[in-house]
């Protein structure tokens, strides 16, 4: 059965639109069941009616015809109850609607099951015999772990189909505006630009689809790549034969045959002669040939379909070597990917970057979070988006709603461009408070600091009127580099970041690579990586890495004595013991050597559950902690912050995080040290009135949240927070504290700030 099943799935998702999708999967289960008719019914979004869209068995002609409202038929009783419905005849039951045009009539059992995907019922796949019987329970556990593992498919290949019906049109796409494409809020705001979209070197998958019009230079570059691999290969197998048996060099023969192969090599050529660019057609070619071998029964015939793709992956790197083959950066780009990295994100120059799709990761992962300090809307963990579709289409990101539109309608764009517009005049409106305090009208002063990890961000962060770098993740140095920097690169880059805001503090924190941050020259393998060696964990073990950096960092402070270094991921006292003994280690060690460095002031994140219950004995260690709420909300609520799947349950305003913030910061007061927020939720306008009803110290957040939880303060009072923190307090569930807050700052005039405006009116800033 798992075979089955493997190759269904894999079939549906080389499919090329939806249509050839449910055709498989009818044509596959009815097979594999052996029955008489498998159809699928699928729901039409706009109407709720459910559509037959494929059937193996019934007549072909009713396919998109039959279309069945709400309430009516057997289907409609799978979709209410979202389970299998198994009867041995179909016509006895009393919903059961007679419908001439399918030929139903002449099948009595039924076994009908849903397609269930993100909790709703995509539609129903169902099966039919002659006979009047009950289908047995293997085989309802079969349709059903079928439709199981389909549903993701099959939202999938539904965008794929929605956009392809444009493509295929006039690029207008005014038929499917409706659907926009769902992901999460990654960055707020709203972007209108053209898809770019990057992707991992070596990777035949992610290669996207993009058009040539210079054939010729296409197929010279292509055929280079293959005389390329054919040298190569001929080198290897010269120097290997000796070693080799016969069967061995019998693969290096196959392997030669299918580079001098008529398939492979001139069904590349004909798609580069239809206008696609030669990884493209180098992807699609290697996919069909991969995918006859993994449709043979012959387990060592399939086991070719990894020679087919290890040769792609061959002639694709040769392609990739050459030059980068990518187009220059559109003027209004929007970056696209499976996977969009920091790397990937520092390469577009600034101001032609408009926004970032990513299919993967969530609002508090690290390219949600780099992209709000770059004030650059965002949308992630877009899951079904087809990524390799995407290259040099229309797009509107609305990182508000975590929604993206492709080749939006004139009306739609219109609408767009109005909001964009009116954002435009917010944004302006709030740059007047630039240089006043963030003071509430009874005189309660916070300190709003600017996260960081970008030199070039740290410009955006002085222009947005930050009083100091609350958070500089040093990590992103060392992410765009192919080797650690060495002591003198670090110092000069921190140097910089000091310069630009002394005498205003800035906090560099300790290298915080691990759990998501990986970087490309020191790979961590582990299960579970965010569990795992990470933060302080990895420097406390690696002592020259963490002492060339302390270094560093002490040095690039000599005569600004602004410095303030922060230690990520702590999760007991001894740790910071160990951490203050190597940065004295390291201070010492410049003082002998002649530099007067003073000693900077040392903080530690509580990011760690552990660390919040130990607040007060942390406190009594350093000069001030900084709460890293992104780390704290998944620690506390197991759920990875990363994860798309149960970004739903990452929530910051859950009970048990904020009763942990209360405590984390009585700890650190009971000794008088100041504590700090850093993380996303500083940067809520609503939340970050709550932390100071809390007694919070400072903020520290991305620059473009800066002015706007600077308004929300100077219209608020630090009673009327404390007030809302005391009802807060009193709640247990997150829904009814979002709305327990929105409550009270609609009542108090700044439900504005909060909303950001919408065509739906449910635009918010406050997710
Ligand atoms: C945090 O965890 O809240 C934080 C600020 O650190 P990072 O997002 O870099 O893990
Ligand atoms: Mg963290």
């Amino acid at each position: 059965m798992l075979d089955i099943l493997r190759r269904i799935i894999q079939e549906v998702n080389a499919a090329q639109d939806l249509e050839q999708a449910l055709s498989i999967i009818v044509k596959r289960v009815k097979q594999s069941m052996a029955v008489e008719v498998c159809s699928v019914y699928l729901a039409d979004s706009d109407t709720q009616h459910y559509v037959l869209m494929a059937s193996d068995g019934l007549n072909p002609e009713a396919i998109g015809r039959v279309r069945l409202a709400p309430g009516e038929g057997i289907i409609s009783v799978v979709v209410e109850t979202a389970e299998p419905l198994n009867i041995d005849n179909a016509t006895d039951h009393p919903r059961y609607l007679f419908i001439a045009e399918t030929g139903e009539d002449r099948y009595h059992a039924f076994l009908g099951v849903p397609i269930i995907h993100h909790r709703k019922v995509l539609g129903i796949v169902v099966v039919r015999q002659h006979a009047q019987r009950r289908f047995e329970e293997n085989e309802v556990a079969f349709l059903v772990t079928v439709a199981a593992q389909l549903s993701g498919a099959i939202a999938h290949a539904e965008v794929i189909g929605a956009i392809q019906i444009s493509g295929r049109g006039l690029l207008q796409g005014n038929n499917h505006d409706g659907r926009a494409l769902e992901g999460l809020p990654g960055a707020p705001g709203i972007a209108i630009g053209t898809a770019m979209v990057v992707y991992p070197p070596a990777d035949l998958d992610a290669i996207p689809d993009r058009t040539i019009t210079h054939i010729d230079a296409e197929i010279a570059t292509f055929m280079a790549a293959v005389k390329s691999v054919q040298d190569d290969m001929a080198a290897l197998g010269l120097r290997l034969s000796p070693k080799l048996s016969v069967e061995d060099r019998a693969l290096f023969d196959a392997y030669r045959l299918m580079l001098g192969s008529d398939t492979l090599i001139n069904n590349t050529l004909d798609r580069i002669r239809t206008g696609s660019w030669a990884s493209g057609a180098l992807r699609e070619t290697v996919n069909e040939h991969a995918r006859i071998f993994d449709e043979m029964d012959d387990p060592y015939i399939r086991e070719r379909a990894e020679d087919v793709r290890d040769l792609g992956r061959r002639i694709l790197v040769c392609l990739q070597s050459g030059k980068r083959n990518a187009p220059p950066y559109p003027d209004n780009t929007i970056l696209v990917g499976e996977e969009i990295t920091a790397t990937m994100l520092a390469e577009v120059p600034g101001e032609k970057l408009k926004g970032v799709i990513s299919a993967r990761g969530s609002s508090s992962s690290h390219v949600a979070i780099l992209a709000r300090a770059l004030g650059v809307p965002a949308v992630v963990g877009a899951g079904d988006l087809p990524v390799a579709r995407m290259d040099g289409r229309e797009l509107i990101v609305d990182g508000y709603l975590g929604k993206v539109y492709v080749q939006p309608s004139p009306a739609l764009r219109a609408e767009y461009d109005r909001l964009l517009r009116e954002e435009k005049q917010l944004t302006a409106g709030l740059a007047e408070l630039r240089d006043l305090p963030a003071i509430t009208q009874d005189g309660l002063r916070i300190p709003l600091y600017a996260n960081t990890g970008l030199l070039s961000d740290v410009a955006s962060s002085l222009n947005s009127g930050a009083e100091g770098i609350g958070l500089y993740r040093t990590e992103v140095p060392f992410m765009i580099r192919q080797r650690f920097p060495s002591e003198e690169e670090q110092r000069r880059v921190y140097r910089q970041v000091l310069e630009a805001y002394a005498p205003r503090p800035v906090t560099l924190r300790t290298l915080d690579i691990g759990g998501d941050k990986e970087l490309p020259y020191f790979p961590i393998n582990e299960d579970n990586p965010f569990l795992g060696w990470r933060g302080i964990r990895i420097t406390l073990d690696h002592p020259e890495i963490f002492l060339s950096q302390l270094r560093a960092m002490l040095r690039a402070s000599v005569g600004l004595n602004n410095l303030h270094i922060l230690l990520p991921m702590i999760s007991r006292v001894t740790e910071v013991d160990e951490a203050l003994v190597l940065l004295n280690r390291a201070r010492q060690e410049l003082c002998d050597a002649g530099e007067t460095i003073e000693r900077p002031r040392v903080g530690v994140m509580v990011e760690v559950p552990s660390a919040a219950y130990q607040a007060e004995a942390l406190a009594r260690r350093v000069d001030f902690l900084s709460i890293g709420t992104n780390d704290l909300t998944q620690y506390l609520l197991a759920v990875d912050r990363n994860n798309p799947q149960v970004a739903n349950l990452y929530d910051s305003l859950h009970p048990a995080v904020i009763h942990a913030l209360v405590q984390i910061i009585q700890g650190a007061h009971k000794q008088n040290t100041p504590v700090s927020v850093c993380g996303e939720m500083a940067g809520d306008p609503a939340a970050a009135l709550l932390l100071m009803g809390m007694g919070i110290d400072s903020l520290s957040m991305s620059a473009a949240s800066l002015s706007r939880v600077k308004w929300v303060i100077r219209n608020f009072t630090r009673t009327q927070a404390q007030d809302m923190l005391a009802q807060v307090l009193t709640l247990d569930d997150a829904n009814a504290i979002r709305i327990c807050i929105n409550t009270i700052l609609e009542n108090a005039g700044l439900g504005g700030m909060i909303r950001g405006g919408s065509i739906s009116g449910k635009h918010s800033l406050f997710h």
